[in-house]
């Protein structure tokens, strides 16, 4: 099974992507972590990443695609792919068609998740992970059962760069402008189921919905 998970920052794509690959047993490949492990390596291409992500704008298409048909190769393990964050824009979306044609295995869903903007920029401006497991809190709404510490690693939380008000506004404007044409993409393919899930929610109905829709095609490959 091959999935593409998408829906603007702070929805909650990481989250409910954890729960979809525990159910599923799917290979999850988060551009965002990926890219950001690239940054981090201090290379002359994670200079590039930092010059975009850290202005909340979106890499250029040639690095992303190139980094990620490395990862879905990679990645191309039976049980199947998560795919959260690629592609965000049609010139991607349009790769990713082929690269998955090469492995001769098409995407069988895409699951939007919707949330309203007010909502997200609560949830952003109020996120910390950990950053060495990867656990995923809100100060707000899932705060850490120890003050500012990892309950699953005593690890110090930490907040993401791009995580503030300022840069929140204009990731959503670049959701809205360069990655909602990909959904119109989606649709307009006949061969392609998608999903649109309310993500206003608890987090384990959204997870339940989420399960209930894909599983009647579990036994796709
Ligand atoms: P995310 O963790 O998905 O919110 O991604 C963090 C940042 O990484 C984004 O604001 C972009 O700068 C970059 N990024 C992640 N995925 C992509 C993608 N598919 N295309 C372009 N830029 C991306």
């Amino acid at each position: 099974m091959r999935i593409v998970l998408m829906g603007a920052p702070g929805v909650g794509k990481g989250t409910q992507a954890s729960r979809l690959v525990e159910a599923f047993g799917l290979v999850h490949l988060s551009s965002g972590d990926i890219l950001r492990a690239q940054k981090a390596g201090g290379s002359e291409l994670g200079r590039k990443l930092a010059e975009y992500m850290d202005s909340g704008r979106l890499v250029p298409d040639d690095i992303v695609v190139e980094i990620m048909a490395e990862a879905i190769t990679g990645g191309n393990g039976a049980a199947g792919l998560l795919l959260d964050g690629f592609p965000r824009t049609v010139a991607q979306a349009e790769a990713l068609d082929v690269q998955l044609a090469q492995l001769g295995k098409p995407l069988n869903a895409v699951v939007i998740i919707t949330v309203p903007d007010e909502a997200i920029i609560r949830r952003i401006v109020g996120r910390r992970s950990c950053p060495k497991c990867g656990k995923v809190y809100n100060v707000e709404s899932m705060p850490p059962r120890r003050d500012q510490l990892c309950d699953l690693c005593d690890t110090k939380l930490t907040r993401r760069r791009d995580d503030t008000e300022e840069l929140v506004a204009q990731r959503l404007a670049a959701y809205k402008k360069q990655t909602e044409p990909v959904i119109a993409y989606y649709r307009s393919r006949p061969d392609t189921r998608v999903i649109e899930i309310d993500g206003d929610r608890k987090l384990d109905e959204v997870t339940a919905t989420m399960t209930a829709a894909l599983r009647p095609r579990e036994t796709e490959n």
